[in-house]
């Protein structure tokens, strides 16, 4: 088969990775101009189930080496002491098998493994879908149309190819009642290794060291109706109204937001479509069943959503009748699962009061001195993201022919 896939971020290059190793021939579009890696990105988790996929890629060595290395994280409150733990502590329950890495890297790490036997285009959309008995005729932004057997939409929360199938965005994107803001400063603090968060009603400020010697990065989580806020300009200026009120460092994180060219801000949304597939297109990643950036473990259902697509079409003999249906069946739970953690996650990242600010710092306070199943259990957010991929069957790579 020749197979279109829209995006090369982390669903993009794992599914051209395992569908090409069974034999096909892949062309990626990416709307970027070149492999959207900057100096990192977002941090973002592979639990459990995606580790084991990437393991399966052979690119655990290289993920392993990439992975953020953080000493502590200290909470910092108005008006009250500091408290500051291990960030081993912290993230104990997360998974017995945990990278945290940056998703530049990652994507870096996986345009690496596919490059030589993938066909990449940057600066590419996919302006139209044409399906018919054939296959899918695919118009590019380059002008170019060409038949493909198979499309598949890896692009991200936004998808293009999502918008072209199954209509406008507003349709099935469900917001989470919070904000999330994204960009980088020089790192006036010196924070090493460190992680600093300051936490108030509403409003959550992480600060966190990238790769970049000397440059630090701001996450701004906050609560607010739901508005699109869409121009670059009147985002910054919401960030600034909300965060007016903020002591500490905020004030001097703000000032370097005019001139940080890496600005995010997005709300905190899931994308709930009952199905994401539709004759020979469907959806992988965020693009399908996003469960909401920073809440859900989307990075790792993307990776294990690729893998699973993969191998249902090798499983069914390439015929996407059959592999696309169990796909969504093989990730049913798991999608299910990943829509109830956001919202109880944004719950916890983001206080609603101040007893919940100070309910915090005393669990981080209380987390050392309790035993390791405990601490496990206390920051596994109700066996949250990593349970929610464990039930999912990763079929034996011998199942993919390869
Ligand atoms: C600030 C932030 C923090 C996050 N933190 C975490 C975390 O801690 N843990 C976690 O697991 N996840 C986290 N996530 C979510 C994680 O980044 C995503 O779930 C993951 O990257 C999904 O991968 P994907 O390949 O499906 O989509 P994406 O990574 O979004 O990639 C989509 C790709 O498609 C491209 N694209 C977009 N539109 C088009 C188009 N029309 N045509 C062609 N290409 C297009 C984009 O440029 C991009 O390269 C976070 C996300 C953000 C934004």
């Amino acid at each position: 088969m020749h197979v279109l896939i829209s995006g090369a971020s982390v669903a993009g290059p794992v599914l051209a990775y395992w569908l090409h190793r069974n034999g096909h021939r892949v062309t990626v579009v990416e709307r970027t101009p070149e492999l959207r890696v900057g100096d990192g990105g977002q941090a973002v988790d592979l639990l459990g189930p995606a580790v084991e996929v990437i393991a399966r890629m052979g690119l655990l060595p290289q993920a392993e080496a990439a992975r953020t290395s953080t000493d502590t994280m200290t909470l910092i409150r108005p008006g009250r002491p500091d408290v500051t733990i291990d960030a081993a502590q912290l993230l104990a329950g997360i998974s017995d098998r945990h990278i945290e890495i940056m998703r530049g890297d990652l994507a870096r790490i996986l345009f690496d493994a596919t490059r030589e036997d993938v066909t990449y285009t940057f600066g590419t959309t996919i302006e139209r879908l044409q399906e018919h008995a054939g296959g899918v005729d695919a118009t590019l932004s380059d002008g170019t149309t060409a038949t493909f057997d198979l499309v598949v939409g890896a692009d991200g929360l936004h998808s293009g190819v999502r918008r072209l199938v199954f209509g406008p965005e507003e349709g099935y994107s469900h917001f989470l009642g919070g904000y999330l803001a994204v960009f980088s400063v020089p790192d006036f603090i010196g924070l090493d290794e460190r992680v600093l968060g300051y936490n108030t009603v509403d409003r959550a400020v992480a600060l966190y060291p990238t790769r970049t010697p000397g440059r630090a990065r701001v996450v701004i989580l906050f609560r607010g109706p739901r508005s699109e806020h869409r121009d670059p300009a009147a985002q910054r200026q919401l960030l600034r109204t909300v965060c007016a009120d903020l002591g500490w460092e905020v004030p001097r994180l703000l000032a370097h937001l005019d001139t940080a060219d890496d600005f995010y801000l997005d709300s905190i949304s899931q994308i709930r479509l009952p199905s994401w597939s539709r004759g020979r297109i469907t959806l992988a990643g965020d693009a399908g069943y996003g469960p909401g950036p920073a809440v859900g473990g989307g990075s790792s259902l993307a990776i294990v959503g690729a893998y699973v697509l993969a191998s249902e079409l090798a499983a069914a003999g390439d015929d996407a009748s059959v592999a696309f249906p169990a796909y969504e069946r093989a990730l049913a739970d798991a999608v299910a699962a990943s829509r109830t953690i956001g919202p109880s996650v944004l719950a916890t990242l983001i206080p609603r009061s101040d007893l919940q600010v100070w309910t915090m710092a005393q669990a981080m306070r209380l987390l050392p001195r309790l035993p390791r199943f405990l601490q496990r259990k206390l920051t596994s957010f109700g066996g949250g993201p990593a349970a929610m991929l464990n039930g999912v069957d990763l079929r034996d790579p011998l199942v993919l022919r390869s």
